[in-house]
């Protein structure tokens, strides 16, 4: 038998998504779970974002959660309530063992307004749970509610200067939603109290498992799903848990003429361990190409808090280029790179050295050139005096992922994907990113986080040598990638 103690707002918001997630976080099974992601960088800036939010209202006095005991956070806030605060954060509140604590809570006449923050930049259905939560709660500890509120950060702000927080932050009222969800919460968390008492809930895999939060259970719920299952399939269209209900789960099981071209495709190279090439399209695409070639990829970062002036909330800012240059077909490429100095808003710079490197009719190769160009035109945009030698260079890009997107090179390794983390290794196996410091493009965002908050040091250094090599690695594998087209060409 499970034990049932306390609840938390997390905890419930967990249970409403998945009774058994609520049970396994309570009572953790014996099961050796793959190592977690590191969330300690998205806790740092949500910790920021809601420290930035309790300006919208000074001078408030907070109840800490380091250090106090849930019932001495809860006695702060009570002594505070009776001693006339006007504003508390983090305020702490306890009925009928479920603990919550309020972003931001502002008195208002006789009675109270919960702001609760968040890092989104839209209010989402789980939110209105979120403060419904803590509108049952301080409604039963006695507190009369006369405001709800889910303050997000407003995407259209544009950074000039010091942070407005009043522009940063939309404050948008959620009152209603967490008054009408009043009715149905005590038997909501009655009921996740009753699957706490039982023994594990036989609950199977769903679409809760990622709705609206990836659940840290996966790995323990999903054992029984094979390799190569229905799960794995690539593109739209299949309702997947309809065939996993009707027990076809295994691509073996799949019925072909339900899938489209392309996931036929994959199904059948799969089973068969069978790869295609089509030489002519891959032809027609390498004439696309002319040299000196130049292998572009720029790294971006971005953030709630938009860094630079003319930035908004989360707008990716390119801080690190990698180039190689290729003189003719097949020939050993020469390497420049770019990364940004901590702290600096690195965009002309890295602009300017750019354009100095490609010249106005060289061909530029990408790797999804959606997100070159974007950087590029945004680029364009924030430098009138750069716009038409940008424009120029943005005529001639070319984009290497073209002929594994259309399928014109398929290696069944690459499972259904183009994207280059899985063409590179199956198209030269021998360059891979395993094993690398930084090994993907949100560990290089966060690299750039964690660089702006380093001081001088060996420590820095290392960090920035393995943000180069990541970077590097991005271009020599589009020189090697094309190096195996220009082969396919040739009929090898
Ligand atoms: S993985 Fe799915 S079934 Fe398992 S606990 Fe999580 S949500 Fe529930």
């Amino acid at each position: 038998m499970a034990n049932s103690s306390g609840l938390s707002k997390s905890l419930i918001i967990k249970g409403m998504q998945c009774p058994k997630a609520l049970f396994l976080q309570k009572n953790p099974p014996a099961f050796d779970f793959p190592p977690q992601p590191d969330l300690e960088a998205k806790f740092r800036a949500g910790n920021e974002v809601g420290i930035l939010a309790q300006q919208l209202f000074p001078g408030g006095t907070e109840v800490p959660f380091e250090d106090l005991t849930v019932p001495e956070q809860v006695a702060q806030t009570k002594q505070l309530i009776a001693d006339g605060a006007k504003v508390i954060y983090e305020a702490s509140f306890e009925y009928d063992g479920i603990f919550v604590k309020v972003d931001i809570l502002v008195k208002d006449s006789d009675a109270w307004q919960i702001h609760e923050v968040k890092m989104s930049t839209s209010v989402k259905e789980v939110n209105l749970n979120d403060v419904a939560i803590q509108f049952y709660v301080l409604g039963n500890c006695g507190l009369l509610i006369s405001g709800a509120y889910l303050v997000h950060i407003n995407n259209q702000y544009v950074r000039q200067g010091e942070i407005d927080v009043q522009q940063l932050f939309a404050g948008e009222d959620v009152l209603e939603a967490a008054f009408e969800r009043q009715t149905d919460l005590p038997q909501i968390i009655a009921d996740l109290r009753t699957a706490l008492q039982g023994d594990e809930p036989q609950i199977d895999i769903g679409p809760q498992c990622n709705d609206p939060y990836d659940c840290d259970f996966i790995p323990y719920c999903w054992q029984h799903i094979p390799e190569n299952s229905i799960f794995d399939l690539k593109g739209r269209g299949i309702k997947k848990f309809d065939y996993y209900e009707q027990g076809i789960i295994r691509f073996e099981d799949l019925p072909l003429d339900a899938l489209n071209k392309a996931q036929r495709q994959q199904v059948e190279a799969t089973l068969n361990e069978q790869d295609s090439t089509n030489p002519q399209a891959v032809a027609a695409f390498v004439e696309t190409l002319w040299y000196p070639l130049y292998h572009l990829d720029f790294e971006t970062f971005n953030s709630a808090i938009p860094k630079f002036d003319g930035t908004r909330p989360y707008q990716q800012v390119p801080f690190q280029f990698s180039l190689h240059i290729q003189q003719e077909a097949g020939a050993e490429p020469q390497h420049f790179e770019y990364l940004a100095a901590p702290n600096v808003d690195p965009r002309r710079e890295l602009i300017e050295q750019l354009l100095e490197l490609v010249p106005e009719d060289g061909c530029v190769l990408t790797y999804n050139q959606t997100f070159e160009k974007g950087v590029l035109r945004k680029l364009a945009e924030l430098f009138p005096d750069l716009d038409a030698a940008i424009e120029v260079r943005l005529e001639n890009v070319r984009d290497l992922m073209v002929p594994f997107r259309r399928r014109d090179v398929y290696r069944w390794p690459m499972l259904g994907s183009y994207s280059i983390k899985a063409v590179l290794p199956a198209m030269v196996p021998e360059l891979s990113y395993a094993g690398m410091e930084i090994a993907d493009g949100m560990a290089a965002m966060q690299a750039y986080h964690d660089m702006c908050a380093l001081e001088p040091g060996p420590e820095l250094e290392k960090l920035r040598v393995a943000m180069l090599e990541y970077c590097r690695l991005d271009t020599l594998a589009m020189v090697r990638i094309l190096g195996e087209l220009g082969e396919m060409e040739n009929g090898n």
